[in-house]
């Protein structure tokens, strides 16, 4: 089966709405081994839409739209793939019921007659519930069945329960041939040095695909084929290639890995960011229940709060400065002794793009970790802007942190 994408709307062409939509789609098709062979963006008009459904459905059979399903008379989707199909359109009454309850819920006043037309769908199509909202999804096939659209709201918040509880679920089931897909999580590693170790093994057998994907959290490593068994036996392979890279069984970013480690360990971890600035508090605390293993974090960008709150030494600041492995040490040491936690991670750098000097350059960062009563302290070059330096940053000492913590035996 051949998927593309169509993304309808013209913010997302003005810049004024990054398209998340895409990503998303994109990433949760990959985790069941599907593929979007292409994706288009055009603005709400008949004739774009119209020569957008012709170019792909020219080169895929099934389309994913987003965008356009709205009761404005901006949102044409519906209408113009419905003539498109040369398909009618009729009122739902289950939909108009849903719509007329869900309008009463939010007194708003009376309901405006547009409000309606959410309700108006092709003739033969399936309709999807739109739990947080009221434009239902829609799946429509052509008359002689050769191509089909699933159309979904705009807004992600409306999009992706539909993609997650509906779509993939029906994909995966009108897919002939079942695909078996297994996803491992890494870090610590450059990608290149994934592939050389993964892809022979990928390629030692028949029918098996494998695609990589980098972020600054983690590596996702994709291995799919029509033999569920082979799938599994090689991955297994890959596992074990890759055994000091692989993040705890759940895991699928460092900051989720350290979640699980330290909460394991029943561990907490404090944190004293300088450069980072919360960055790092940030990744944990996105992760719900984050406090069984998150003490705090102290942002000490001053040298002045560095000796107060830390107890970092003034000597150590004359002698050395703040970017130095030396602050670095005291930093986690200190933060470790205040918040009493066996765990700690400090990071004092140049994020620049000002404040760099010949001894100490923009991109030099010192990341101190501390865990069962051992300090280790690491210095970075990190190239690239501010924001890459300071994401970096956030990776590289979370990543040195869970270094620590699994090289010790349990
Ligand atoms: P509505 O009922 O809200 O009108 P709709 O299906 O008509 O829903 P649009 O009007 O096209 O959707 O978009 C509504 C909002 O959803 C947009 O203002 C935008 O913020 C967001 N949105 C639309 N498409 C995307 C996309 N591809 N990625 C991210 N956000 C999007």
């Amino acid at each position: 089966m051949k998927i593309s994408v169509l993304c309808i709307g013209d913010e997302l062409l003005r810049g004024s709405t990054v398209n998340t939509n895409l990503a998303s789609i994109g990433r949760e098709l990959g985790a069941v081994a599907l593929f979007p062979v292409m994706e288009m963006a055009v603005k709400d008009a008949g004739p774009e839409i119209r020569d957008a459904l012709d170019i792909l459905f020219d080169r895929s059979d099934l389309i994913i739209s987003t965008g356009g399903l709205g009761p404005t008379s901006d949102d044409v989707t519906k209408t113009v793939v419905a003539e498109y199909l040369g398909l009618k359109l009729y009122e739902d009454a289950k939909i108009a019921d849903r719509i007329k309850l869900f309008w009463s819920t939010r007194r708003f006043g009376k309901m405006p007659a547009s409000v309606l037309s959410q309700a108006l769908v092709p003739e033969g199509a399936k309709v999807l519930e739109n739990r947080t909202g009221t434009a239902p999804g829609l799946i429509v096939r052509s008359k002689d069945l050769k191509n089909t659209i699933i159309m979904l709201p705009g807004p992600p918040h409306e999009m992706y329960p539909m993609l997650m509880e509906s779509i993939i679920p029906y994909l995966q089931s009108t897919s002939k041939e079942r695909l078996y897909t297994e996803i491992i999580y890494l870090s610590g590693i450059p990608e290149s040095c994934v592939e050389e170790k993964a892809a022979p093994i990928a390629s030692s057998a028949p029918g098996l695909s494998i695609a990589y994907c980098a972020s600054p959290e983690s590596i996702k490593v994709f291995l799919s084929g029509k033999d569920g068994e082979l799938v599994r036996k090689k991955m297994n392979l890959i596992r074990k290639a890759l055994k000091e890279f692989l993040l705890s069984p759940g895991a699928k970013s460092i900051a989720d890995d350290i979640f699980f480690l330290l909460r394991k360990r029943k561990n907490k971890l404090g944190v004293a960011e300088s450069c980072t600035g919360g960055m790092i508090a940030s990744a944990i605390t996105d992760i719900a229940g984050s406090s069984e293993i998150f003490s705090g974090s102290a942002v000490v960008y001053s040298n002045d709060l560095k000796m107060k709150l830390l107890g970092v030494k003034k000597k150590i600041l004359l002698e050395h400065g703040a970017v130095s492995s030396q602050c670095a040490a005291e930093m986690v040491e200190g933060v470790c002794r205040e918040f009493k936690t066996g765990a700690g991670i400090s990071v004092t750098g140049i994020a620049g793009p000002g404040g760099g000097t010949k001894e100490k350059p923009v991109g030099l960062v010192f990341i101190g970790t501390r865990y069962n009563g051992d300090t280790i302290v690491n210095q970075y070059n990190f190239p690239g802007t501010r924001d890459m330096v300071r994401r970096r940053a956030v990776s590289s000492a979370l990543n040195q942190l869970r270094r620590q913590i699994i090289s010790l035996q349990d």
